[in-house]
């Protein structure tokens, strides 16, 4: 075994400074394996859910009217969580390609670096908090 004692991203970069809150190399690598994770995660849950998400059978006489109420009610509420979960997936999708573009972390409306805490705690986040705020009251 060889001890690698060489770390990658260790340079000091001129600018750290000037761009403190935009995530270091080490961040970056963080967030894109939390992303990276994530999309798994949602595939799974897509895929698992589909088959739970067959077209309720009405003429079932051994299903009871109130448990057939019931099944039609759950199927709505899974067909709602699989599209955000779709719509989620397509964010986190986004959020990668940004990466090769070597936009990632960057608001898409500003411009402005999104900032570590918040691409933690989301790393699909493709506008920063104000700019976000600004669209859902749109
Ligand atoms: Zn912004």
């Amino acid at each position: 075994m060889t001890p690698n004692t060489r770390h990658r991203g260790d340079r000091l970069c001129p600018m750290a400074d000037a761009r403190a809150t935009q995530p270091s190399e080490g961040e970056r690598e963080d967030l894109r394996r939390d992303l990276e994770a994530l999309k798994r995660e949602l595939h799974a849950a897509i895929d698992g859910s589909a088959q739970d998400a067959q077209p309720v059978e009405l003429d079932q006489p051994a299903v009871g009217r109130v448990s057939r109420i019931d099944a039609i009610q759950q199927q709505k509420m899974l067909e709602a969580n699989r599209g955000a979960q779709r719509a989620r997936l397509a964010q986190v999708n986004a959020a990668i390609d940004r990466f090769e573009e070597d936009e990632y972390g960057d608001c898409l409306d500003c411009g402005e670096p999104i900032g570590f805490a918040r691409l933690k705690a989301r790393p699909e986040s493709l506008y920063c908090i104000a700019c976000q705020s600004a669209r859902e009251r749109r």
